[in-house]
């Protein structure tokens, strides 16, 4: 399977810190370049990971959160800067349209041609290996949860190919399509040289209320990447400002069945200890990990 990777740039909330700045993602696979939310410095942040911004395909948004959206303008500057040459294909919530009419209004000169797309429920981007998905959330505002979907894929078996003793042939691409083909005149059963690779679901919960269809659209993640803004302790603050507790999150993990739950967006006051976080969300669901800026991980 083609690797997926995965970079934390930013796993504070609103206020950056030493160690955290505001919430951003950078998912890769193949030529894809997805980045997930854009707090003020990420473009900064992309350099100190030794990143390339113009590896950026797609800009995922999922709220207009300060926290999760003031670094758009100098990043957009910057690819302009670049010779950016590609479409950059944007994708947020209701009212990611008008909030872009705002950002052109700047007068910034960025000259990348953009597309903006307002996503709710459902698939909205896909090809024949991946599928990108959103699915509202409960923040006060319009908001999305995103899901980076791998599809399952088949995959000839070179063993029982060598086995059989099947040449190498253009047709193989036919076999690895599930169709069966005649090589040197024999038949060969797609099914006989085939398995089938589970994909991969990666799901992403930044700032949001606990609910049922949150669950649901998480179910049997791979991995989950969820905000745990508070301790339970605090959780009276949490719905004030429609957040997850660690706890919440860990209830959510354990509901939905994911098999890794990452926490972030992580608030100023845990900066000392964050473990907390940690040792709370543990208590629950024990596949649980705090992200730190510049964390990397691929999923194979
Ligand atoms: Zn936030
Ligand atoms: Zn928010």
């Amino acid at each position: 399977m083609e690797s997926v990777n995965l970079t934390f740039l930013g796993t504070g909330n609103s206020i950056p810190t030493k160690l955290r700045n505001h919430t951003a993602l950078f998912l890769r696979y193949r030529d894809e370049g997805i980045l997930i939310d854009c707090g003020e410095g990420t473009q900064r942040q992309f350099s100190v990971a030794g990143l390339s911004h113009c590896k950026i395909t797609r800009l995922l948004i999922t709220h207009w959160h300060g926290d999760h959206i003031l670094g758009i303008p100098g990043l957009l500057q910057t690819l302009s800067q670049l010779g950016y040459s590609k479409t950059l294909h944007i994708y947020g919530p209701t009212g990611t349209k008008r909030f872009f009419t705002l950002i052109e209004q700047l007068n910034i000169g960025f000259k990348i041609p953009l597309e903006i797309h307002e996503v709710s429920s459902g698939v909205f981007f896909e090809t024949s290996d991946f599928a990108l998905l959103s699915d509202p959330v409960e923040h006060g505002i319009p908001s999305n949860a995103y899901t980076f979907l791998l599809k399952d894929r088949l995959r000839l078996d070179k063993t029982k190919l060598k086995k059989l003793k099947i040449p190498s042939s253009p047709l193989l691409k036919e076999l690895a399509q599930g169709k069966d083909v005649v090589i040197e005149g024999k038949k060969v059963l797609s099914k006989k040289v085939s398995f089938l690779e589970k994909g991969k679901k990666l799901s992403f919960v930044l700032d949001s209320l606990p609910g049922p269809s949150v669950a649901t659209f998480v179910k049997r993640a791979d991995l989950l990447v969820c905000e745990a803004t508070y301790l339970s302790e605090d959780a009276e603050k949490a719905q004030e400002h429609k957040h997850l507790t660690a706890s919440d999150a860990a209830h959510l993990a354990k509901s939905a069945k994911v098999k890794h739950l990452i926490l972030t967006h992580v608030s100023p006051r845990y900066e000392r200890d964050p473990q907390v976080l940690i040792r709370e969300a543990k208590k629950i669901f024990k596949t649980t990990t705090l992200a730190s800026d510049f964390d990397s991980l691929t999923i194979n």
